[in-house]
């Protein structure tokens, strides 16, 4: 049996070893690193792909969200409304544009941020929202959309870990995540489900003013070369990356696919055992599983995270610490118990191996490891 990685992506380089090769020797055989031709290309099936007006790409997907921010015209000491269980960037971005997060409980069943949560922080002062589609799955972006038209609020999708899933609209419509907002943002980390070689992002939007600043401001605030119209940052995908991800993108549909029959397989085996709560699906969304994240409710999750380890599996807890009590944020004035949710799913998830590369024995280990475990602890 191969190593089993939480993301393998050596194998998956192995599997495209000559067109992502190739995309990487013609960026070097050109020597157009930066904004070379490819950066354009990607843009434009990205957005064909989404089926979005405009895509910018920038430097990573912290950058995204913080030149979209910018972009929109949020203000110091605006209030803007993100989830407590997520990655540090969306509340990260907020404060350090001297802005206000106002932090929000998710839903304990999708871990995404809970609508009636968002419903009773707004205040006069919150100018906008950042739900995150956490894990794969959307957000609730119906409810969302709702409050922001009645609240005249902004929104921002931070699409990092959900690139490529559809949200399903009653009506029978599809959108990509990250298209509905004013504004989406993603991540092309490495292990992201389309993720490059090093750091990249990118901002989606319909709205052809917004993307006119978004583009002027992850280029030094210029729109014409050395005339500067906005303050703005140096943020770009470089050439190199882009190549890579064009091979990428081609595949993405299918590398989506390879991690949702590895969810199925691993809903098969667990619902013998009360012990773990599997992920919750809403109809309104596809899951494309950038995790597979159980909930171990017994309080024996760090003991199931280290057997596995003993057998050689490998498991994360995303996320270990509820936002609110990071160090950095304590300014915010948050007391220990205001969110229950988060703090009681930082000590329940934990993240199995998914990736697109991922094997049968490998499965059968994993699944056959936990039941054991449980069976020991019964
Ligand atoms: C990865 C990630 C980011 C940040 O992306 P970087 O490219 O690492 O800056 C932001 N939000 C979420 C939800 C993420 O998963």
């Amino acid at each position: 049996m191969r190593e089993i990685q939480m993301v393998d992506l050596l194998t998956q380089y192995e599997r495209l070893r000559s067109d992502i090769d190739n995309a990487i020797f013609s960026v070097i055989n050109s020597s157009a690193f930066i904004k070379g031709p490819g950066v354009k290309l990607f843009e434009e099936e990205l957005q064909e792909y989404l089926g979005v007006k405009n895509v910018i790409s920038c430097a990573n997907g912290t950058d995204a969200l913080q030149i979209t921010m910018m972009a929109l015209g949020l203000k110091p000491g605006d209030e803007v409304i993100t989830t407590n269980f997520t990655f540090i960037a969306t509340l990260e971005t907020v404060a350090l544009l001297g802005m206000k997060p106002v932090i929000v409980d998710p839903d304990p069943g999708t871990f995404n941020i809970s609508v009636e949560g968002i419903a009773k922080a707004i205040t006069e002062k919150t100018r906008a929202i950042v739900p995150v589609h956490l894990f794969g799955q959307c957000a609730d972006m119906e409810g969302i959309m709702k409050l922001a038209s009645r609240y005249n609020l902004l929104v921002i999708e931070d699409a990092a870990q959900a690139t490529g899933s559809d949200y399903l609209f009653p009506d029978g419509t599809k959108k990509k995540a990250g298209t509905i907002g004013n504004a989406g943002t993603t991540s092309f980390f490495p292990s992201k489900n389309l993720g490059c070689y090093g750091d990249g992002g990118a901002v989606y939007t319909d709205d052809d003013d917004l993307a006119r600043k978004i583009r002027s401001i992850a280029n030094h605030g210029m729109k014409v070369r050395y005339h500067y119209n906005d303050i703005g940052i140096n943020s770009r995908l470089d050439t190199i990356q882009a190549e890579i991800l064009r091979v990428k993108l081609k595949h993405l549909d299918s590398f989506n696919r390879a991690r949702q029959a590895v969810a199925a397989y691993y809903d098969r085996a667990f619902p013998g055992c009360s012990q773990i709560v599997i992920p919750e699906r809403e109809k309104y969304s596809a899951h494309i599983f950038h995790q597979y994240t159980i909930r171990v409710i017994n309080g024996l999750r760090d003991d199931l995270k280290k057997y596995l380890q003993e057998n050689r599996i490998p498991a994360m807890v995303y996320y270990p610490g509820p936002l609110h009590l990071q160090e950095a944020y304590h300014y915010l004035g948050y007391g220990e118990n205001d969110f229950p949710v988060t703090t009681a799913l930082c000590r329940e998830v934990l993240s199995l191996p998914v990736h697109t590369e991922m094997e049968q024995n490998q499965l059968e280990h994993i699944t056959g490891t936990i039941l054991e475990f449980f069976e020991k602890h019964k």
